[in-house]
């Protein structure tokens, strides 16, 4: 930062005001952009400023799951960013041709990232968060060293396999000086029409992940938030209108209600 020729990111500053999220997982598929998207609808529901930073190059789905319809444009030699449920949101996604796979190498990577902190008019936001690619890769580490101000959040499953790879992805925290602010576990449970609920991933993975990470931190981290399986869930994020927007009332949409409130 502040070197020759390194853009200057307005986040990075002593004096933001502007609380930034790093959304982390262990692995694919665990629900970590479903739970970036839905805490942004909701903060942004709650009459926060909220803006989105797809950076999960390979499995790109932000723009999805929030509905997104318009690509962003240029002005001057600003980037706006598409607007959608009052979220602002620039992905890697929108800067691919035709949907094609993501082929870039690190430094490349690292480049976009930094184009999407210091080119995209943001604005004063309340609360900025990033939807990582899974595991410990090279935008982790960029991440850290353009936003060492960041916070990370880690969304894992109840499978100990989840668990242990999850764990991880949390203590990158501790090299990079970053502080992680608490855990996720989603999928927890299915509830059945018949009121049996079913552990479908086993039980326990978040409070392992939470607990592991407290002892190799040295501080407390908490499990935020469990949210069960639902299909409207799926749904919703499917139709671009994430669960906390809809009208019915479910547990998985309380769980990450409260999860956006607490952060
Ligand atoms: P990741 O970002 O970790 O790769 P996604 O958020 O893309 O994971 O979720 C993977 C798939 O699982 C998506 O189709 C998503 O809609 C679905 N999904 C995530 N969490 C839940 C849940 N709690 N209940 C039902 N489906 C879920």
């Amino acid at each position: 930062r502040g070197g020759m020729g390194e853009p200057e990111i307005p986040f990075s500053k002593p004096d933001s005001l502007t609380r930034i999220y790093a959304v982390t997982s262990g692995k694919g598929g665990v629900g970590k952009s479903s739970v970036t998207a839905n805490l942004a609808a909701a903060m942004a529901a709650d009459g926060l400023k909220v803006g989105v930073v797809d950076a999960d190059i390979y499995g790109f789905s932000i723009p999805r799951m929030l509905g997104v319809e318009l690509p962003p444009t240029k002005v001057d030699d600003m980037i706006m960013p598409p607007v959608a449920k009052d979220v602002k949101v620039i992905s890697i996604g929108m800067f691919t041709q035709d949907g094609r796979p993501v082929v870039w190498r690190g430094p490349m990577l690292h480049r976009a990232l930094q184009q999407f902190l210091s080119d995209v008019f943001w604005g004063d936001l309340d609360v900025l968060l990033l939807d990582l690619p899974p595991g410990t890769g090279d935008i982790a580490i960029s991440v850290a060293q353009m936003l060492p101000n960041s916070e990370i959040l880690v969304v894992t499953t109840p499978q100990v396999a989840a668990a242990e790879v999850a764990q991880r992805a949390g203590i990158v925290a501790e090299q990079t000086n970053q502080r992680v602010v608490g855990v996720v576990e989603n999928m927890s449970w299915l509830d059945q029409p018949d009121g049996t609920r079913v552990e479908l991933f086993g039980s326990g993975g978040g409070e392992q992940v939470s607990a592991e990470l407290a002892k190799g931190l040295g501080y407390e981290v908490p499990l935020l938030a469990q949210v069960p399986i639902e299909q409207v869930l799926r749904e919703a994020s499917d139709t671009g209108t994430p669960l906390v927007l809809r009208e019915e009332d479910t547990p998985a949409k309380q769980a990450l209600q409260s999860l956006a409130r607490s952060l």
